[in-house]
């Protein structure tokens, strides 16, 4: 009797401990800050592999901003603005410099915040010589009464909270450049063929010449979630075309109930499927994990006809990154500081 109840004792002794280890490299990383870089067709066979390396470099330096500033106990909204300037500084993103141009040869750039504690959020549409359109998002959220600001009156607001003017000039990059010589090239051959045909199509200026949208998503130490994004919108655009970018509920959505979402994709479909504040509705309401709110967005865009893909991440630190395109510039850190970048599918 006493040697089973010995021999049952040990047989606990060892397997406690061992679950324990299975359980632990079982559970996932903790993450606490993601990027995306806009999605799109990007395929590795255009790619140089210096290129990869550009995006790649900054794609890190933009992480390790964000997670320093969160591991030095800085908000979630804080360690958004330096992760996005990062992005906005270079040229290798639509957003900032880098920006696309529209079809009159501008730089028009929007950019949103959110603040899952409070609800708060603010943006800014439309501008054109605002350095870094997220700051002004922040002030719009942080320092007025109102949530979205456009065109001339935003910079306006933007000077008074003394964030950077430039030229509008400062934008220009050639590589956007061409690729609305591009565009409009396109567009001609495409009036030629539906003059000749004897109708006229819907002017399909969106297509392709399009990626490179900037977002981050954000869980603090004080377990507070924050979402924001910054974009120049799609090449070619026309007629003050604003995207879902500067949209919150379409482009960007936190709420620390549930989850923290940027988008980026063909902005009028993330506007007609409300799609970040879709992704939350879905946890909340339908009680779906992150992965399937998230996945179930980007499908259901797919199914409108719509690409792109977004980033979310949960109030646990679980993140997803859907998209249904051939690429999507992303990446994370978790908790523990591991960076990790990723590009295509
Ligand atoms: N969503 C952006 C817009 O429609 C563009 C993008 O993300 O590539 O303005």
């Amino acid at each position: 009797m006493m040697r089973s109840i010995f021999f049952i004792l040990l047989f606990i002794a060892i397997c406690v401990p061992c679950q324990d280890l299975f359980a632990q490299s079982a559970s996932k990383p903790r993450y606490i800050l993601a990027i995306h870089g806009g999605a799109g067709t990007i395929l590795k066979k255009n790619m140089t592999v210096e290129m990869e390396k550009e995006y790649t470099n900054t794609l890190k330096l933009a992480l390790s901003k964000g997670y320093e500033a969160l591991k030095a106990g800085k908000s979630s909204v804080e360690a958004i603005a330096q992760t996005i300037t990062i992005l906005e500084d270079s040229p290798l993103f639509n957003a900032g410099k880098g920006a696309v141009f529209t079809n009159d040869g501008k730089n028009e750039l929007d950019a949103s915040i959110m603040d899952g504690a409070n609800l708060k959020a603010g943006a800014v549409a439309g501008v054109t010589t605002i350095k870094n359109p997220i700051k002004a998002a922040i002030a719009v959220m942080q320092h007025s009464e109102h949530v979205m600001m456009v065109g001339a009156g935003a910079a306006q607001f933007a000077k008074s909270q003394h964030l950077e003017i430039v030229d509008p000039s400062y934008f220009w990059t050639k590589a956007r450049w061409d690729a609305l010589q591009k565009a409009k090239a396109r567009d001609k051959e495409r009036a030629e063929l539906d003059h000749n045909a004897n109708h006229t199509a819907i002017p399909e200026v969106y297509k392709d010449e399009k990626f490179g949208t900037v977002g981050c998503v954000a869980l603090d130490r004080q377990g507070n979630l924050a979402a924001g994004t910054s974009t120049g919108g799609m090449t070619n655009k026309k007629f003050g075309r604003v995207g879902d970018a500067p949209i919150i509920g379409a482009g960007t959505y936190a709420n620390n109930q549930s989850v923290a979402v940027s988008c980026t994709g063909w902005g009028e479909f993330f506007i007609r499927s409300v799609a970040a504040y879709q992704v939350s509705a879905r946890m909340l309401y339908a009680k779906q994990s992150v992965e399937e709110a998230a996945r179930g967005v980007i499908d259901e865009i797919g199914k409108m006809g719509g690409d792109g893909g977004l980033i979310a991440l949960d109030k646990d630190g679980k993140l997803i990154m859907p998209f249904n395109t051939e690429g999507m510039y992303r990446g994370s850190v978790a908790e523990d500081g591991t960076i990790s970048v990723e590009i295509y599918k």
